[in-house]
């Protein structure tokens, strides 16, 4: 299983081009700022730095060398703003789907990828991830939602005209997940790793184990026994990962799994890893794309490992500096009352981090010790985010509505339309702002949470027995 840069087999070495890619790529720690290469000769990988804190990747953000140029010849160079809107409108104008249509058309990551970790087309894998639709569904956006009522009523609910929640449940393996692990394994692959690794809760297991079997790696799952759901656990063995299941919560199977990749020279990828973080800024171009590069008043998100709060709040910071957009939007982070380490230390001013015994039915966000606690504390300062905590009722609730308007989501991405209604009644959110929430995995995951119980008659096959049946169940009504 040793997959360490000296003992890498024939072949797999980074040709040319792939090294001076990663050549210009450099990892820089939150803390004492330390930077250190991406090829570091005798390891695999790093993951810390020597103090003990987390890596951030620092790439040069530089426009294509051969700009799109069917718009004519507008010096472009000029407005490099303008350049770069035009090279992804032209890159997202190709239909995803389209036989011919290359990676960075056909992902939502990749498209992005200058911004991301800017490699050669032959160096990249992809599954057309990304490409989520951003539901409009305020109340006061009649035109948006195209005659779907059902939608309006999630803005009616959380007390918002203009509501727009990104659906990042669509990814391929159903989860925001696939935004990172796209860049997380064919990392992997470049550094010539032959399997890969991280502890979950279901969502990142999925994702990890659809991805490893594409580039051809084997995966190495890290499970807490019991607390992962049957459709993830399901997904996870068909994509072939050897799971292994670890007597503890998550946060016990995350810090085994570090410690196993140190060891076996495993390429570990949870959100410790710095470019799964890389990739799930993807998330944050693309709904500024969608919205024209007006950025929203608010970005609303849950909150658990953190590795979001932190990808979202550094894309809007590289967005604006590279003038994309004029302001950054404010964060939101939501985390559940019985998960909730961070609103903890934010409610004192992050003098110091918490750690919690995590409880709530939100699975994807029940996370007592947040490893990128460093890397998203600095983004909440930067953007004037601020963190709340919801119940899991309030988490419930919200999921129904979401649910009933025939979006649906597992029960942590509900903690985003919670926490708004709660924020926009303490007077936090004002009614009047724009206010995007991100929707972060499909309602099939934690299927047996907050779901209305079947009705469980059976009937003759008889008309007369329909009518019955219906009259006790009460009467049709058209939606209002
Ligand atoms: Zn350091």
């Amino acid at each position: 299983m040793d997959a360490r840069i000296d003992d890498r087999q024939e072949g797999m070495l980074p040709a040319a081009s792939i090294r001076q890619a990663l050549e210009q790529v450099r990892l820089r720690c939150v803390a004492c700022r330390a930077f250190y290469p991406v090829l570091e000769p005798g390891r695999t990988a790093r993951y810390r730095c020597n103090c003990g804190e987390v890596l951030d990747v620092e790439i040069p953000l530089r426009l294509p060398a051969s700009l799109p140029t069917s718009s004519g010849s507008a010096p472009l160079d000029r407005d490099p703003a303008a350049a770069w809107r035009q090279l992804f409108a032209e890159r997202a104008a190709l239909v995803p789907g389209a036989p011919g249509a290359s990676i960075v058309q056909r992902s939502g990551v990749w498209r992005y990828r200058e911004l991301i970790l800017p490699l050669p087309d032959e160096a990249i894998i992809s599954r057309a991830e990304g490409n989520t639709t951003l539901y409009a569904v305020g109340s006061d956006q009649q035109q948006e939602t195209q005659a779907s009522p059902g939608l309006r009523r999630i803005g009616d609910y959380a007390g918002l005209a203009q509501l727009y929640l990104k659906h990042e449940g669509e990814n391929p393996t159903g989860s925001f997940k696939d935004r990172g692990m796209v860049v997380g394994v064919t990392m992997a692959r470049l550094m010539g790793a032959r399997a890969v690794a991280c502890a979950s809760t279901g969502n990142t297991s999925a994702s990890l184990a659809s991805y490893a079997a594409l580039a051809g790696l084997q995966a190495l799952v890290f499970l807490p026994a019991g607390q992962v759901a049957g459709g993830k656990l399901a997904q996870t063995l068909a994509y072939g990962a050897r799971m292994i299941q670890v007597n503890g919560d998550f946060d016990a199977a995350m810090l085994l799994v570090e410690q196993v990749c140190d060891e076996l020279g495993i390429y570990l990828l949870n959100s410790l890893n710095p470019f799964r973080v890389e990739g799930q800024k993807a998330i944050a171009f693309e709904l500024l794309q969608q919205l024209n590069w007006q950025a929203p008043d608010w970005l609303v998100l849950p909150a658990g490992n953190l590795g979001n709060t932190s990808a979202l709040g550094k894309a809007f910071l590289q967005a604006r500096m590279l003038g994309l957009i004029s302001r950054l939007p404010r964060l939101a982070a939501i985390q559940a009352a019985g998960a909730n380490p961070f609103y903890l230390s934010y409610r004192e001013g992050f003098v110091r981090r918490h750690a919690v015994q995590a409880h709530t039915v939100a699975s994807a966000i029940k996370i007592g010790n947040p490893v990128s606690y460093s890397r998203a504390r600095l983004v909440i300062q930067e953007c004037s985010g601020v963190v709340e905590e919801v119940s899991d009722p309030e988490i419930l609730e919200a999921k129904a509505v979401i649910d009933r308007a025939g979006i649906g989501c597992e029960p942590a991405s509900a903690a985003t339309v919670a926490g708004i209604r709660k924020l926009v009644r303490a007077g936090i959110i004002k009614p009047s702002e724009r206010v995007v929430a991100i929707l972060t995995g499909n309602l099939l995951k934690d299927h047996q949470t907050g779901i209305p119980r079947a009705e469980t008659v059976s009937i003759d096959p008889d008309l007369a027995s329909v009518r019955r049946t219906l009259d006790a169940l009460g009467p049709l009504t058209s939606p209002s």
